[in-house]
């Protein structure tokens, strides 16, 4: 079955490479069955989602596939059914090795709600890999995860969609050499006419990982997703520790604020040319790089296909 999927998933991206007329799959492999999805544990849950490690079992002899799946939390049914499902469509036009990969969907409720089936990645996000793999984590392989983070982003916007919550959290581990970017709850699509996307409200929003054009005036561009990258990048460079997160300074320079105020002084810190901080031990040439992510006005900024090329000559 897994393997009919991804042959799928290869046919869809390249229409060419099956002879014409051959017959459809009898079985919809993307289609999954409730009653043969076994829940084994939760792997983590953010806003209104909620992820679960299960097995497909269609054989009932406990040696189906293992496969993560997002549905959305109760309280979250109703009035963002929309959000699950756009996440869907999303992922189904998704092909690239730095990008979790789509296996299909499982309707319940007489086709009401909706889970997301994905493959299983089993060491979690970089936010809880990194921490416990310092040790045997050096630059190198830090730069390694950043290169393979721009390939999948540069795929993303060339194919005209704007991830929007590029951060730790939502990069996935595949094993120690390679990382593949995930959660396109947020992502959005833009219309052939335009380079940028409005949101209604930033409220509830990753905000510290946000370029000032999003926190003022709610567009989202490509350029957009550069300046969350810069903060990822900032975050492998500081091994993902909650001491020194990006919310952590931020909070720390920007000093005791509360509710909209916040959102207010960091519009006026960052326009002020405050950043956040070189981590310890992070190369000046990194730095260098995250500073190019952090340009005030968009169009200055680094692209991803340059941060391809620099990365590359770090590395090489
Ligand atoms: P949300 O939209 O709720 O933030 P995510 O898609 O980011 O949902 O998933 C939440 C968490 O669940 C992630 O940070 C990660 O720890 C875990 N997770 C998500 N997808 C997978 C997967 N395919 N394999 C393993 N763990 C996953
Ligand atoms: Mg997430």
């Amino acid at each position: 079955r897994a393997i009919v999927r991804d042959l799928t998933g290869v046919a869809e991206q390249n229409p060419d490479i099956l002879p014409r007329g051959s017959p459809a799959n009898e079985e919809d492999p993307t289609v999954f069955e409730t009653r043969f999805l076994r829940k084994i544990k939760d792997l983590g849950e953010g806003h209104f989602g909620k992820v679960e490690l299960c097995r497909y079992d269609p054989c009932g002899d406990g040696r189906g596939e293992l496969v993560a799946v997002k549905s959305l939390k109760p309280e979250s049914r109703g009035q963002l059914g929309c959000h699950l499902r756009r996440e869907v469509d999303t992922m189904r036009e998704l092909y690239h090795q730095n990008i979790v990969k789509y296996k299909g969907v499982c309707s319940e409720e007489g086709g009401r709600t909706t889970k997301l089936i994905m493959e299983y990645l089993p060491a979690g996000s970089l936010k809880e890999y990194l921490p416990r793999r310092r040790d045997q984590t050096d630059l190198r392989r830090l730069l390694h995860y950043a290169l393979q983070i721009c390939q999948g982003m540069d795929y993303l916007g060339s194919h005209r969609f704007i991830h929007r919550d590029l951060a730790a959290r939502n990069v996935l581990v595949e094993n120690e050499s390679t990382v593949k970017i995930g959660d396109f709850g947020l992502t959005k699509s833009m219309k052939e006419d335009k380079s940028y996307y409005t949101v209604k409200e930033v409220t509830d929003s990753p905000v510290f990982w946000y370029a000032p054009e999003c926190l003022l005036d709610c567009k989202f561009y490509t350029a957009s997703d550069v300046w969350s990258f810069g903060v990822t990048l900032y975050e492998l460079m500081t091994y993902c520790e909650t001491s020194s997160s990006p919310t952590t300074v931020f909070l720390e320079m920007l000093r005791p604020t509360q509710g909209q105020m916040t959102l207010t002084r960091l519009v006026e810190m960052l326009r002020a040319g405050r950043r956040l901080p070189c981590p310890s031990h992070c190369p000046e040439s990194v730095y260098s790089l995250m500073r190019r992510c952090w340009e005030i006005d968009q169009e200055n900024r680094i692209q991803f296909k340059e941060l391809v090329t620099e990365l590359e000559e770090l590395l090489f």
